[in-house]
């Protein structure tokens, strides 16, 4: 069992490459206890400035400073502890500067709970023809006006710093999957750079040495190991972005399309070279399989827009496995979506209603459908959670993996 505090490890780093005191004030608002270890799984705390997430845990996507198809208390109510906003979109609307006049993304959207941001680098890099990548940064044309913008680490920094997010992410370069070994050597070691830079910069800003102000004083800055599918590249990302000195560490660059076994893989070859006492965050996985698989390869926070994204389409996800309500053998069909689901779609409505709200393109389809499967995700995180506290893990995996494997061929 480990118990430990990032932040203590993290100021010990600072003073060994001789920064200042200013950066200790973070300790006392951010913090992460491993509480528990069972079967490679781990059970922790993130203490930060709006509170405590309890991990495991998955944060659903708000992309646009809310969640799709989902009111902030819904969201609350299905038992989120942390919500991911995205960078990219807000700086480009409403932008950060104006979030920042209104109090930061907390006090803009009203979700008072915990908020990681993304660095934007992702979306940036999706944007395929319409981007070009430097050593300096990214430029890009925005997906909605067509407008000419630049992204630099730097500035990526500076953007979170308005938008006052409680973890902010670095600024990565993220390789489309296949890449040759040498594309993926090139490319994590500029990101590697690119963080050196991330650092320097929130240094800088937390010593008050720009004219940035940080909305949210308590932000932490997780560091992206990189590397594709090769586990000799991952272990120098992870070791040369250890060494930069982070308050957490997420994978990047998965979940892009490889093979599921060898996602699997790569995430148990890079936490290994991980610290153990520092959160682990696996970046844009995944279907509940995934979430429990890698679990069990010790991590400890997801995301993905699956849950959001499936609901809309009117993919369900249940205890049994995946249903889509088109599918017309529900059109009686007067059970609830899941029976062993407590969320609200699941106490009031039958299969046979939300087929039809679906089919008629009622926009209570997509709420409905969003607040069962975030309760899904939620819960499925809590029981992850319960089952780690009791050593009983390993039993859960199991029953969990041949319980959602029966429905799965209706999707
Ligand atoms: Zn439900």
């Amino acid at each position: 069992m480990l118990s430990g505090s990032a932040s203590i490890d993290h100021t010990n780093a600072y003073f060994r490459h001789g920064g200042s005191h200013i950066i200790n004030r973070l300790s006392s608002s951010y913090r992460f206890a491993l509480l528990q270890t069972d079967a490679g799984a781990r059970l922790g705390e993130l203490h930060t400035p709006h509170g405590v997430v309890h991990t495991p845990a998955f944060m659903p996507v708000g992309t646009q400073g809310t969640v799709k198809g989902a009111l902030f208390k819904d969201v609350e109510e299905a038992g989120a502890e942390i919500v991911l906003g995205n960078t990219y979109h807000l700086f480009l609307r409403p932008g950060d500067e104006l979030i920042a006049r209104r109090g930061g993304l907390h006090r803009f959207t009203g979700w008072g709970r915990p908020i990681l941001t993304d660095s934007g680098g992702f979306q940036v890099f999706s944007l395929a023809e319409r981007r070009t990548i430097t050593e300096e940064g990214a430029e890009f044309q925005s997906h909605l006006d067509g407008s000419r913008h630049q992204l630099t680490p730097e500035r990526t920094v500076d953007i979170q710093a308005r938008l006052g997010s409680d973890i902010a992410m670095v600024f990565d370069e993220c390789l489309a999957y296949p890449a040759t070994r040498d594309e993926a050597a090139e490319s994590m070691r500029r990101s590697v750079r690119w963080a050196g830079r991330c650092r320097q910069r929130l240094e800088r800003l937390r010593a008050g040495a720009t004219e940035v102000l940080l909305a949210n004083p308590g932000q932490a800055q997780f560091g992206i190991v990189q590397g594709g599918v090769h586990a000799d590249l991952r272990r120098e990302s992870a070791e040369s972005t250890r060494a930069i000195g982070f308050e957490g560490y997420a994978i990047g660059g998965l979940s892009v399309g490889e093979p599921i076994d060898l996602m699997y893989q790569t995430v148990a070859e890079t936490t290994r070279h991980l610290p153990a006492d520092q959160p682990r965050y696996l970046m844009g996985a995944g279907t509940p399989e995934d979430l429990v698989e890698c679990v069990s390869r010790g991590i400890d926070m997801f995301d993905c827009v699956l849950p959001t994204r499936n609901a809309r389409n009117g993919q369900l996800f249940t205890s049994q496995g995946r249903l889509n309500i088109r599918n017309a053998r529900f059109a009686e069909d007067d059970d609830p979506v899941d029976p062993a689901c407590g969320c609200y779609t699941c106490r009031r409505h039958s299969r046979a209603y939300l087929r039809h709200l679906h089919m008629a393109g009622e926009m209570s389809a997509a709420a409905l459908n969003t607040l069962h499967n975030l309760t899904f995700y939620l819960d499925t995180m809590k029981r992850i959670r319960e089952a780690i506290a009791f050593g009983a893990f390993d039993t859960f995996r199991q029953e969990f993996l041949r319980s959602v494997s029966r429905l799965s061929q209706d999707s």
